[in-house]
Order: C-alpha cells, then structure tokens, then sequence
C-alpha cells in the first residue's frame, strides 16, 4: 500500500531504481528506453558523472543560502552561461524550481514592468488555445488545455485566447504560410484592440508547442508578424520555451529560428536535465531596468529562488551541452530523426501528421486520413498507446486531443540529444 499520492492510484507503476544514458532501468532489471527524456526533461540522459560531481561539490561547500541575504557563484555563474548564449539585451536570469514557477514570474514581471512604467491599467495577458503553461492557477488561466482547466475554471484569472499557429489543423485550404500568418497576426491585433490596447500587458505563447498539440512549430514568419503587433501596442512577448528551449529544437533558444528577439523567456526542463529541479526566467535589459528604477526591487520571490545547488546542476548540464556540441548535435541529428519517423510510420493509415524540430517530435494520429478526422477521445488512445510502448521497454510522451475535437491523439518523442541512431 503506497502513502503516496499517485497521478492515478489505479496504475501501478513501476519502480525506477538507476539510469544510465538514454535508459532507466526499474527494480526488476527490466530496461526502457527514454524516448521522450520523460517530458521532454533529459537532454544530457541519466548517470551523467560530471552533473553528479558538480551536485555533491556544491553540496560539500554549501547546501542553501537565501537570496535575500546572499547570492551564490553557481548562480552568478549559470546567468552568466544564459546571457552569453542569448541576443543582446536578453542577459537577465531569475532561478525558480519549475516551468509553472518560471511562467507565474513571467506574468508578475511584465505587470510590474508595466505599472512601474506609469502604466498600471495594462493587467491583461493575451495567450493561444490549445497551450500549456504551466498547471499553478495563473498559468492555467493562460494555458489552452480545456481539459486541464475544466476543474478549475472558477478560481482563474481572466484570460483571452487567440488562434493558435497550427497548420496541420487550422490553415485554410490553399493558404500560404505568408497570408496564414498574416491572418492569425491580425486576429491577435483585433483582440488586443478590443481589449483595449492599453490594458494589454503581455501575449504568451509557446515558440513550438509542446504537449497539448504535440510540437507544432510556427509557419515562417509568424512570429515576426507577431512580434510587431505587440511592439504596436506596447504589449510584451513573452516566449514560453520550458519545453521546447535549451537546445531541443537544434538553436540554444526555439526563437532563434524566428528572426524575433522577445522580451521575456521562460525555461526549465532542459535546463537542468531532471539532475535538479530548476526553470528561469530570462528577461531583456529593458524590462529588468524598469524594475530595478521603479519600486527599486521585483516584487517577487520563493524561498528557493537561486537554489545553488539547482544552478551548480544546471551549470554543470549546460558546460557539457556547450562543450560537447550537443545543440549542434540536436541540429544535426533532427532531420535524420525525421527521415526515420516519417520512413517507418509515414505511410501508416491512421497517421495524419509528422512534425517537429530538432529531437522534437509528434506524429498525429487520426481515424481516417482522407479527411484527418482524430480518434473518438472515448477510446483513451494515449493511455493504450503508453501501456503498450512501455510493455515493450519503449518510453514515449502520448497526449491526448484535448479541445474543440479537432486535435487528436499524438505521440511525443524528445529523446536526450546524446541519443544514438542505433537507439
Ligand atoms: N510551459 C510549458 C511549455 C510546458 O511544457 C510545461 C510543462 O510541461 C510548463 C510550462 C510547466 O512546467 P512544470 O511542469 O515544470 O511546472
């Protein structure tokens, strides 16, 4: 009988015991494969000897020191690893212990940007469906996952959902990615406008979406259409990359590849590699500079912001990702990852869409591929699908259609970017 309380009491699950690489190994010796690096989590894979020494040698100097009293060289440090790997301007790390913490921070950030700027009324987040941010109450509110939210939609904020960028799903017959983009940009000025422009603080979205939709990247362009609208507006991008950030889609930031800087990002989950605990938020000159003159101070804090052992991991995740050329690993490795999926399960009748970037990758199921109709939800795919991989020592990140019935099952893979061909 378990104390513990289990995401379902009524599948038992067995117990992870040791990890080496790409595999993690139960108590009863039998092997899995991480094809998806849990959710998309481990990107050095399990065991790694440096992260581990990296741990225990800030763990011989020192455990924990608030930051309300000290700052740490493994924080300092790990700021400045992010900063150099980032635009300019974009230099400013705030270390929590999770992407939902890295989101909520992100949303109080640009609120109080705004109201230091002498621009109090602009409280208001704009953010796509078919999203996922984060489950504490603010970044559900700003999430799209219907299913996520269903339970707790009386105690949300208030939020507002534009169009997602999906072309698979939601691009009209004939549109090209130029008039797509052109037609979600101009949804989102509308809804902003209707707002009220000036009561707009940020819009948020996920660079590529992770695992609501399962790793849609935008159309070209999109995010440059969007990024002037927001600018037009004085709206703040925030760029939610705690999936889909740190390499995984083959450039250190997803954004990169959008031609767009934005104005806060969120990270987490490849950041630390599962070695540790730990999101960030990394904001541009222009926003921390705000904060810094205004109340004099960011209004925010956790008791383990700036973990120093949370940042000494990481540290050490992102010196090896650096060092060993592991996001040009990721760049290299993506296209053949692709040849391989769409090799074995392009042709397969009941696969609508294969889609991705860099180790980010979903293939859609559907019911009937003439016209991509999903799955009845009733069936539980996601579910199925998970149990049989995992009968077959195979670890992969399902998700199911979640919204208007439109989106329909999809299998994530996000294997660790030391992943094998062989493997
Ligand atoms: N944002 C995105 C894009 C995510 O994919 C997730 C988690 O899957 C989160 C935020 C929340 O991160 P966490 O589960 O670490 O709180």
């Amino acid at each position: 009988m378990t104390h513990i309380v289990h995401r379902n009491p009524h599948v038992p699950l067995p117990v992870a015991a040791s990890g080496s690489g790409c595999t993690i190994i139960d108590s009863h010796g039998r092997r899995y494969l991480d094809a998806s690096g849990g959710a998309a989590v481990s990107c050095l894979g399990h065991g790694h000897p440096e992260v581990r020494a990296a741990i225990s040698a800030q763990l011989d100097a020192l455990e924990y020191a608030h930051t309300s009293f000290f700052t740490t060289e493994a924080a300092e440090a790990l700021a400045e690893t992010l900063a150099a790997r980032s635009p300019a301007g974009l230099g400013h790390s705030y270390f929590v212990s999770s992407g939902s913490e890295a989101v909520e921070t992100s949303l109080k950030m640009a609120r109080q940007y705004h109201v230091d700027r002498g621009e109090p009324q602009r409280h208001r987040f704009v953010s796509r469906r078919q999203s996922y941010h984060g489950n504490t109450l603010a970044a559900l509110s700003i999430g799209g996952n219907m299913a996520r939210r269903a339970l707790y939609q009386p105690l949300l904020m208030e939020s507002h959902h534009v169009s997602p960028c999906f072309p698979f799903r939601y691009r009209e017959a004939g549109e090209s990615d130029e008039r797509y983009a052109t037609r979600l940009a101009a949804e989102l000025d509308q809804t902003i406008v209707q707002l009220g422009a000036d009561t707009v603080a940020a819009f948020v979205a996920e660079t590529v979406v992770g695992a609501t939709a399962g790793t849609v990247p935008p159309v070209p362009g999109y995010f440059r259409k969007i990024r002037e609208v927001c600018d037009r507006h004085g709206v703040l991008l925030i760029l939610d990359e705690v999936m889909s950030g740190v390499g995984r889609t083959g450039t250190f930031h997803a954004f990169e590849q959008e031609g767009i800087v934005p104005d806060i990002v969120t990270l987490a989950k490849g950041l630390g590699s599962g070695y540790q605990p730990i999101g960030a938020v990394l904001a541009h000159r222009k926003v921390v500079d705000v904060l810094h003159q205004g109340t004099g101070a960011f209004q925010h804090g956790h008791t383990y912001v700036g973990h120093p052992v949370a940042c000494a991991a990481a540290l050490a995740v992102q010196r090896i990702i650096q060092r060993d050329g592991l996001v040009e690993r990721v760049a290299t490795l993506g296209p053949r990852f692709e040849q391989m999926l769409r090799g074995a399960l392009g042709d397969h009748p009941h696969v609508g869409d294969i889609r991705g970037r860099g180790l980010f990758w979903s293939v859609e199921l559907v019911a009937d591929r003439a016209s991509n109709q999903p799955f009845a939800p009733s069936l539980k795919l996601n579910a199925r699908i998970k149990a049989a991989a995992e009968r077959v020592g195979l670890l992969c990140y399902p998700g199911a259609g979640t919204v208007d019935g439109a989106v329909g099952d999809h299998v994530l893979l996000a294997p660790p970017y030391i992943v094998t061909e062989a493997e």
